[in-house]
């Protein structure tokens, strides 16, 4: 095609709407889409809105490709889901952006103005909270809501993005130099009902196990962590204002008790994988206990610890005495929700490049990391404007959307975020999972230290919430 129109760029050689190809073969035709979304939960779909609603991108045709069913929500279902995810005001803003945040409100989420982070092996806390308690921290949506909610978005953008269910990718072929004879300029996408189709721009928003990126040969650092995560909906022994997200390292991981209602909070507990199976078996009573033991427990302070970490602490109070925060106590726990016990195994995962010609991942597929910081949705969410606004820019300039240049912006631009904030998740990992008395007594001084300065804490808060 090229060597028909070589003067012209090759997206305006193309009629975006209309264009067809010949396959290798010349016995089907293929349709040909500016943007294919390999991948449909909660990044690959917010992908899919957010391009469907920027004006610079009118015109193109787009399509989401996911394997599994349609998920729409009716009704809210009463009982509350395990899977929940903690979202940031950058991904709220996001949200909002492509109108998905208001059927979230109307929906379910809650939100929470304060953290409180603990070691169990000392005194040492560290409390972030908005100054004015008014403002949210984070929020906490379930996430088949966010799912539904964009759904939703997404049926009122059916004239901008094409969506398939139940559309399982099975073969990516890759477009060939131009001196290959016959070859295809385009991403070839072959689904597993034998329909091939053919784009400009491959997302791959397909996991933390993307095929996209696997079938590109995208080196890749993936690592199992020694734990898995039991997760549960909780409920609270009594109602409170429920405005607090809690989490206590464990030495065999964190535990954390993540806000749902006034009388229910969501338990995601990283454990190791033995532990968590243990705890997956245990009668209702008995995992209630372990859940209220892990959180109230003083059973792993030692004497030296608690000498050095309160001769620390009353330093610090001499030298900054309005600093610091009071240690409060979580809810105490009374059951859990029917059949709300599952386990997931945990690992980490960082894709050495985000892009190829042609190519671009986003969220799990290109990054995943521990849950504890909260942050693996809202990484994908970032990666989902950074593109955005990069294949707008690039739409309104009338560039080739699949060309090096401005997915080398993205590359850039979004690593430069994720890999401190993996690498910052990966250390709390690493240093909290010891009870070695030098070590709690070094995380012990990092922590207290850090829960006087105001101003750190704020930077903290600052990378975490974008
Ligand atoms: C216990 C736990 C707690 C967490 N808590 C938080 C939190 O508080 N905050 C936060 O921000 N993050 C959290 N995360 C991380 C968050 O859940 C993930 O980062 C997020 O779900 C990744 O979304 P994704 O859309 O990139 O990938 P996925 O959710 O894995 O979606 C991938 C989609 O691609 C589809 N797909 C795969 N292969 C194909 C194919 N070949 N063809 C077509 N479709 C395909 C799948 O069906 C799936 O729908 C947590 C994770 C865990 C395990």
């Amino acid at each position: 095609y090229n060597n028909i129109c070589p003067l012209l760029s090759i997206s305006s050689c193309f009629s975006a709407s209309q264009q067809r190809l010949s396959s290798e073969h010349g016995e089907h035709e293929h349709e040909l889409y500016d943007v294919i979304i390999s991948g449909g939960g909660m990044v690959g779909t917010a992908m899919a809105c957010s391009l469907g609603l920027d004006p610079n991108l009118e015109g193109k045709k787009i399509l989401l490709l996911e394997a599994g069913n349609k998920k729409v929500m009716d009704k809210v279902p009463d009982a509350y889901s395990t899977r929940v995810s903690s979202i940031s005001p950058g991904s709220a803003t996001l949200l909002s952006g492509v109108g998905a945040w208001d059927h979230i409100m109307n929906m379910r989420c809650k939100p929470y103005q304060k953290m409180q982070v603990w070691d169990a092996c000392s005194d040492a806390l560290i409390t972030f909270d908005k100054e004015n308690l008014q403002d949210e921290m984070a929020y906490i949506v379930e996430n088949n809501i966010i799912v539904a909610a964009l759904t939703k978005q997404l049926e009122n953008l059916s004239d901008q993005v094409r969506v398939q269910y139940k559309s399982k990718v099975v073969k990516y072929t890759w477009p060939k130099s131009h001196q290959v004879a016959d070859a295809i300029p385009w991403v070839q996408v072959t689904l597993a009902n034998g329909q091939i189709l053919q784009t400009k721009l491959l997302i791959g928003a397909d996991g933390p196990n993307s095929m996209v990126r696997r079938e590109a040969g995208i080196p890749t650092v993936t690592w199992n962590y020694d734990q898995s995560a039991v997760v549960a909906v909780l409920h609270l022994s009594e109602p409170t204002e429920n405005n607090v997200a809690w989490q206590r390292f464990l030495p065999t991981g964190p535990i954390a008790m993540l806000p749902l209602s006034d009388t229910e909070s969501s338990l995601v507990w990283s454990t190791s994988h033995r532990h968590a199976e243990e705890l997956l078996q245990l009668d209702e009573e008995s995992f209630v206990d372990s859940i209220n033991t892990a959180f109230w427990s003083n059973e792993n302070h030692s004497e030296l610890v608690e000498t050095a970490g309160s001769l620390f602490r009353t330093a610090l109070s001499v030298l900054m005495p309005s600093a610091g925060s009071a240690r409060q106590l979580p809810p105490s726990v009374a059951g859990i929700g029917p059949k709300s016990r599952i386990m997931f195994p945990l690992g980490m995962g960082h894709a050495s490049e985000y892009i190829r010609h042609r190519v671009a991942l986003i969220g799990d597929a290109a990054h995943r990391v521990h849950p504890l910081a909260g942050q693996g949705a809202n990484l994908g969410f970032g990666d989902v404007a950074c593109l955005t606004q990069l294949l707008s820019q690039a739409a309104f300039n009338g560039k080739d959307l699949g060309a090096m240049q401005h997915l080398l912006e993205y590359e850039t631009e979004r690593q430069r975020h994720n890999l401190p904030m993996m690498a910052a998740i990966d250390l709390m990992k690493r240093l909290y999972s010891t009870n070695a008395a030098p070590m709690v007594v070094l995380r012990t001084f990092g922590l207290q230290a850090t829960n006087t300065l105001p101003a750190m804490k704020a930077q903290i808060m600052a990378f975490a919430s974008k």
